[in-house]
Formats: structure tokens, sequence, C-alpha cells
């Protein structure tokens, strides 16, 4: 299970934050399977790690994971001596996601995952993923309405399988828990299977190992709402495409809701199978597309109120504004707020937020790519982004296109020749010059300066 973690979240982090603070960790599982303790080398990576990670920890454990989940723990320490560790009531990490805290049933002893798939019917949705607690707006009205559609009418035609597509923390998975939810609570004897894809293909690998893939078939065959999670993750392993192919057709011509995400378009996914492709295009395929600012203002402010905390006006459209990404880090954004206010007992207010994010917005600022700057330096000096690639040399042009590389140089980790790349193929030492150039520039002119530190301001605010 943990293994499986790893993969997902090396995907899901920057390497370096995956590499610093995920990496080392060790893992040790008790004998009855009940516990996972994660070991980390130091008091500090425990903070750390209990603070920004063990909330996404657990909620990707739940999605690997159909069977109960282990009691998740975080302590200083190696798991090559666990044997030694006395064992203690460790202080518990907060429950990891309202699946955990509501849904995580009676401890076990647990069956092997892969035994009794059919004994599992029991629901494993997230029931904090709702529509009414998804807030809508214009990027993901449609998503939210098919939903709403397969909710109330599931398995009609034209809206079988849905697909739900987009970048990570567009709320896909919210959505497609919330179709189950609204399923379940419209027939509460309906049989919602979620699973996450890699899940999927654990289990056909042990059904296959354990001679059980009958069984296997039949418990997939059997549901009336099967939602697969993340399917770019077939992309590769043949026979569990394969295997999910004629899950897929069977569940299609009995008339069973199928919902999956992808994060991307599955036609763009490569590895996958040409006629799984254009399946899962039979139905109604809907993206998902990053929140805009109102969107985000006020998903900030439902989630404030939903955490009983008084976020006023401005303070959302401070956070809003810098948090521009996905929803996952606006939330993430927002609970360092709240831990903040309950750490100090203070006021909400700019400079309190400041405070509390002040890594987050510097982190922000590292990630501006070569692409924004372009745009962001075009839009500011009113010439085209082509002008920025193209060899020509008047001073109108040539000017913004130094302020752009010397930006790049300054506000990405790009390499000269990466810079000069995306510059229209130009040579590193172009790249260097124009640094050079803007340095001296900004020390002579005040207008370069002025122009140079608006854009800064842009770009990393
Ligand atoms: P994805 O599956 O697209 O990566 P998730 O569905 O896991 O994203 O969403 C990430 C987090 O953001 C979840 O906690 C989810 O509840 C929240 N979220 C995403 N979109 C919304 C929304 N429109 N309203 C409220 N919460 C949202
Ligand atoms: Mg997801």
């Amino acid at each position: 299970l943990w293994n499986r973690c790893l993969t997902r979240l090396e995907d899901e982090l920057p390497s370096q934050q995956f590499n610093m603070w995920i990496r080392p960790l060790q893992v040790s599982v008790s004998a009855d399977g009940a516990e996972m303790t994660l070991f980390a080398p130091n008091r500090f990576v425990v903070d750390w790690v209990r603070d920004k990670y063990m909330e996404r920890i657990g909620e990707v454990m739940g999605e690997m994971e159909q069977g109960p989940l282990p009691q998740l723990r975080l302590e200083v320490g190696s798991s090559r001596v666990t044997e030694i560790i006395p064992k203690r009531q460790a202080p518990e990490p907060r429950p990891t996601t309202a699946q955990t805290a509501e849904t995580r049933p009676a401890p076990p002893p647990a069956p092997p995952s892969d035994v009794g798939l059919a004994a599992k019917h029991r629901s494993n949705l997230n029931t904090g993923f709702t529509f009414p607690t998804f807030v809508e707006g214009k990027s993901n009205r449609m998503a939210c309405a098919a939903a709403q559609q397969v909710a109330e009418n599931p398995a009609s035609h034209g809206y079988n399988p849905l697909l739900l597509y987009g970048g990570v923390g567009l709320g896909k998975t919210h959505l497609m828990h919330a179709v189950g939810n609204e399923l379940l609570r419209r027939n509460p004897n309906a049989k919602v299977v979620y699973l996450h894809s890699e899940r999927f293909v654990a289990d056909m690998i042990s059904a296959l190992r354990n001679k059980t893939i009958n069984e296997f078939k039949r418990f997939y065959r059997s549901v009336d709402a099967l939602l697969i999670d993340d399917i770019q993750f077939f992309a590769g392993k043949e026979q569990s495409q394969e295997e999910f192919f004629h899950t897929f057709n069977a569940l299609l011509e009995n008339g069973q809701q199928i919902i999956l995400t992808c994060d991307k378009f599955p036609k763009e996914v490569d590895g996958l199978e040409e006629r799984l492709k254009s399946r899962f295009g039979w139905g109604l395929s809907q993206p998902l597309e990053p929140p805009e600012l109102e969107t985000r203002v006020a998903i900030l402010k439902k989630k404030a109120e939903e955490a009983r905390i008084e976020l006023p006006n401005d303070a959302a459209f401070f956070i809003a504004q810098r948090i521009r990404s996905n929803v996952r880090e606006l939330e993430g954004a927002l609970r360092r707020v709240i831990a903040h206010v309950r750490f100090t007992g203070a006021q909400i207010d700019i400079g309190l937020i400041k405070e509390a994010l002040k890594d987050l917005i510097a982190l922000q600022a590292r990630q501006i790519s070569i692409d924004n700057i372009q745009r962001t330096v075009a839009e500011y000096y009113k010439i085209k982004i082509p002008d920025l690639h193209s060899p020509r040399r008047t001073r109108s042009v040539a000017r913004p296109r130094q302020v752009a590389m010397a930006l790049s140089k300054e506000l990405t980790s790009h390499s000269l020749p990466e810079i000069g790349a995306s510059f229209g193929g130009r040579d590193h030492t172009t790249v260097l010059h124009a640094c050079r150039k803007v340095n001296e520039l900004r020390e002579t002119s005040p207008e370069i300066e002025e122009d140079y530190q608006n854009l800064l301001r842009t770009l990393t605010s």
C-alpha cells in the first residue's frame, strides 16, 4: 500500500519536495495490518510532514485501498528498530480526511485485500465529497451539471460513461464521489463502488495470482455504479486495460453507470489502447478547468464557513490572488491560515495571512513559467508574444525581450540555454548578455527599473 502511495505522491509533488520529505520516510506495518507507522529521521521532518503532507497521504491511501485503512502514525525513528520501540500511544495525527474519520470501519482483522472481494459491499465513498460541499463556478459548471444529471438519472443514454478530466486538484475526485453519494442517498441499496485505477490493477493482479479472477469479474460486473479514478494510470498496463475493457462493455450493456476521471483528455494519454480511448468517449466527457478568481474566493469562503472561521472578503481575495493553481493548494493555504489563527489567537488580516503563507507565496513565485513571463511582458509593453520569439531587433521589441529573459533567469530555475530556446532558439550567450544589459539599465534608468519592479510584482503576487 505504501509503495503505491509513494508512486502516486512522486507523480504529484515537485520532485524536490518529494525527495526531501517523503522519500526518506520508512514504513513499518504491524503484524495484523491495523497500524502503519511512518518513521522520519527527526522531529523536524515529523512536524513538517504532519503539517504539509499527512492529510494528502491519508487521502491517497483512501484512494488506493478499498478495504479498511490502517491507522497511520508518524514518528521519529527507523523501521529497522521497530521491534525494540515499546508500543505506546503515540500522539495521533489528526484524522486524515473526512473519509477516514467517518467511514473508516471498525478496526480489522482485515482480510487480505485480495480475498472476499464480493464481501466488500460497503461503499467506500468519501462522505464529505458531496454536491452541497462543491462550489460551482464558470470553470466547473458543465462538469457539475453533467454529474448532477448522472446522479439523477444514472445510466441514461448519452451520459454513460461520464468522464471528468482536468489537472490535479480541480475537483474530479470530489465530483465523482458526489455522484456516488447522491446515488446512495436516493437509493440506499445501490451498490456504488469507487476505486482508484491503480487499485483495480493491483486487485486484478492478485486475483490472477490467486486464481480468483472469476470472482473478480463477477464483483465488478455486479455493481450499479462503478467509479474509477485517474484512469491515466492504466497507461502501459495492457492486461489491465484488456480486463477493464471487458468489464466496461459488460457494464454498459447492462445499463450500469460508469464514471471515470482522467488527468487529461484520454485521447492524449500515451499508452492507452485506441479502443479504450474511443469507448471512453461514447458517453459524456466534461473538462474541469482551474477556477477563476471569483470561484477561488467563493471556495475559500465556503471552506472557512465549514471550519467556522470568519474570513473577511479582503483576506479571501488576498489568498485567492496568490494561490492560483488549484483547489487543493487553496485548501492547504486556508488550513495554514486557520492553524495560525488558532495558534496565535489573532484576528485574520492580511498581515497574518502573509506570515502564515510566506513560504507558499515564495514557492508560487518560484514556479513561474517562462510562458507566463512572456505573456505578462508582452501585455505590459503592448507587444505581441511572437515578437519575443522573432529575430527582430528594433528597440521596441528587443528591450522587452531582454527584460523577459532577465525575468526568466531571476524567477525560474531554467538554465541559460533553456531560456534561449524559449525565445526563438537563441543562444545562451544572448541570454547572458540580456541579463547583464538589463541589470546595468536598472542601475542607470529609473524607467527601466520601474518597469522591472512592476513586472516582478505582477509576476510574483
Ligand atoms: P482532483 O481529483 O481533480 O485532483 P479533488 O477532487 O481531490 O481534485 O479536489 C481537491 C480538493 O479540493 C478536495 O478537497 C476537494 O474537496 C476540493 N475541491 C475541488 N474543487 C472544489 C469545489 N469546486 N468546491 C469545493 N471544494 C473543491
Ligand atoms: Mg483525484
